[in-house]
């Protein structure tokens, strides 16, 4: 470790330490945590499938698991883990992990021995990526607002702008160049200490105090956090459509029923 190795550690355990003072690493790094609560509550309160002449719905206890996996997913191990939130132009990490989670979700649940709980696990986290997506990528800036969204979430993998393509040339608290034509997302302080985390020519996540421009549409505060968040709520309710579409569910009472823990 070099002299400025060590300072820069030194710095980001001073930020980090401030950051939780504040309660600032759930707000840094993702929409804030109620604002993924709220979004998942709101479409799972007038999510319903009918099968079997029934119609049924996730009960409150599946839907406060649901919550909690989903609030997990920004603990703070979880934080440098990009593909978990889209963050750094992570789309090929991100699109393979919500499409890898709604195959586990399926499979749990179909499989001889269900693990329910787990598959609810697996829904609540795979939902905190999909809403990042619109909160940490420049898809709003591209032109898209709801109901437009990235209909490849959950079913491909997809890249975005090049490593070496400058997304924010000028100041990385601002798209220029390929960003305003190529899906970019901003890069996050712990993923790279230097200059606020961000690769030359990239763009960054932004934090509050420390380096508050950049691309996080994290909340209210945030320019375009009026249209990230419908998109948040349509790519939702769609990832939830295309689990309950897929061949093993549909029509399968008790796989449902198991799902949304209906217990009669
Ligand atoms: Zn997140």
């Amino acid at each position: 470790m070099t002299k400025e190795k060590i300072m820069n550690g030194i710095i980001l355990v001073c930020l980090l330490s401030l950051g939780f003072l504040l309660g600032m690493p759930s707000t840094a790094l993702a929409f804030k945590v109620p604002i993924h609560e709220q979004i998942t509550r709101e479409v799972f309160a007038d999510f319903q499938v009918v099968a079997g002449g029934q119609t049924l719905k996730f009960t409150d206890y599946a839907i406060n698991q649901i919550v909690n996996a989903n609030k997990h997913t920004d603990d703070l191990p979880n934080q440098a883990n990009s593909e978990m939130h889209f963050d750094g132009e992570d789309f090929a990490g991100g699109s393979k992990r919500v499409m890898d989670l709604k195959e586990k979700v399926i499979s749990k649940v179909t499989t001889e021995e269900p693990e329910s709980t787990s598959a609810r696990n697996d829904l609540g986290t795979a939902l905190h990526t999909i809403q990042d997506f619109y909160a940490h990528s420049n898809w709003v800036e591209l032109g898209h607002s709801s109901p437009n969204i990235n209909r490849k979430i959950g079913t491909e993998i997809f890249s975005g702008a090049d490593k070496n393509t400058p997304t924010c040339p000028t100041d990385p608290g601002t798209l220029g160049g390929a960003g305003l034509s190529q899906l970019t997302s901003g890069y996050f302080i712990l993923s790279n200490q230097l200059a606020c985390g961000v690769p030359q020519g990239k763009c960054r996540h932004g934090v509050p105090v420390v380096c508050p421009d950049g691309l996080n549409k994290d909340d209210d505060s945030r320019p375009g956090f009026l249209t990230a968040r419908p998109l948040a709520v349509d790519a939702t309710k769609d990832y939830l459509n295309q689990i309950f579409s897929d061949s093993r569910i549909t029509g399968n009472i008790n796989v449902i029923k198991l799902l949304m823990r209906i217990n009669n």
